[in-house]
């Protein structure tokens, strides 16, 4: 007779259904051909000045466990933003915070609602926390429909996730839309900015985040150092938000988790406003005129307000992606959806800018 087999550990049913991240891919290597990584919404500029020395000071003393408190990153934060050091909490990358506010306030079944398609950590953290999501589509041209978002608010819902600009798609929310939003959700229900993006908006009436978080007792900010910042690698974002909601962040956040280096190099990146806005001009810049180009060849793109744009390719999308490849350019593909590009080298837009002209439409 078979023994009958032994039961093994089981994880929570949930996390069986957490979906897989899908990370930006490396270029495939070409002999001869530079190639470019336009998967991830990386920053192509080396680290800001000042930075490389500040992060090597710091991993000389990488015996010794981080500044748990991030004394000195709050501090930094707290001059440049003027906001109080008990509003901020400081992470891994703004990916944590989403993690943590789902595990903060959301018990087994409660509601998450957000855009979509958004940024696809969103429902990994909220499977992870076995909160249930519900995504709104976005609107033909890649806004946020924010009506539709509130009237999906139930009695179930805890969070809802604002992502301006939104990752793929591009377009950023007005502040005259976020107010009229924030006036039909319930205040008990949290709102999460993510302003992951929010140093390459250029649009009119653009979110001023700190004022809204000012005048709201349930709207946090979630912002990183990975994007315009250029820290991608260090893993470093902070929240903003009322003393009771950053409280609950810090309190679910793993001891030790931002690294000394990482403290370090977000500190001293702090400390470079001129160079930061000056390669954000010039991402921006050539954004617009990747834009332009791409718009002239034909193309009807959603606005792009992030170091990115978005191509809605629907089921072309793995042919045009197939086709970036072998320019030397590798784009992030949502299969069946569209293709999003990142902002990076004038060579590697440029590359981007002849595939848009020469991809059989
Ligand atoms: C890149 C990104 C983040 C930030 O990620 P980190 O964890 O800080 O690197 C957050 N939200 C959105 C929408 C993003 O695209």
């Amino acid at each position: 007779m078979a023994q009958s087999p032994q039961p093994t550990p089981q994880p929570r049913s949930n996390v069986a259904q957490i979906p897989t991240y899908v990370p930006g891919k490396p270029p495939t290597p070409r002999a001869g051909l530079t190639t470019y990584k336009l998967s991830s919404n990386e920053n192509p500029y080396p680290p800001l000045p000042g930075v490389v020395e500040a992060a090597t000071r710091a991993a000389e003393a990488m015996n010794r466990y981080p500044d748990m408190g991030n004394t000195a990153l709050y501090d930094a934060l707290s001059a440049n933003l003027g906001v109080p050091v008990e509003d901020l909490a400081a992470a891994t990358g703004s990916v944590a915070l989403i993690y943590q506010l789902f595990n903060a306030f959301c018990d087994p079944g409660d509601e998450v609602v957000y855009a979509w398609r958004s940024f696809e950590a969103y429902p990994i953290a909220a499977t992870a926390a076995a909160a249930t999501s519900v995504q709104v589509p976005v609107l033909e041209d890649g806004r946020h429909d924010l009506d539709s978002m509130a009237a999906a608010v139930t009695d179930r819902t805890k969070v809802v996730i604002v992502c301006t600009p939104n990752n793929p798609t591009g377009p950023a929310v007005t502040q005259a839309e976020l107010d009229a939003f924030l006036a039909k959700v319930p205040p008990h229900v949290l709102v999460v900015v993510d302003e992951a993006y929010l140093e390459f908006v250029r649009m009119d009436d653009p979110i001023d985040g700190l004022a809204t978080y000012r005048a709201h007792s349930n709207v946090v900010l979630t912002r990183t150092f990975s994007k315009a910042y250029g820290l991608a690698g260090f893993r470093v974002g902070y929240a903003v938000g009322p003393t009771p909601l950053a409280g609950a962040l810090r309190a679910v956040s793993l001891p030790f988790g931002v690294s000394s280096v990482a403290q370090a190099a977000a500190i001293a990146s702090l400390a470079s406003t001129d160079a930061l806005f000056e390669r954000v001009d010039a991402l921006v810049a050539e954004r617009s005129r990747v834009m332009d180009a791409v718009r002239d060849a034909g193309w009807e793109l959603p606005d792009a307000q992030g170091n990115f744009v978005w191509f809605p390719l629907g089921e072309r999308t793995m042919e045009f992606a197939a086709a970036a490849d072998e320019l030397g350019i590798v784009v992030r593909p949502f299969a069946g959806v569209g293709a999003r590009v990142s902002i990076g080298e004038p060579e590697g837009n440029d590359r981007l800018i002849t595939l848009a002209q020469t991809f059989p439409r």
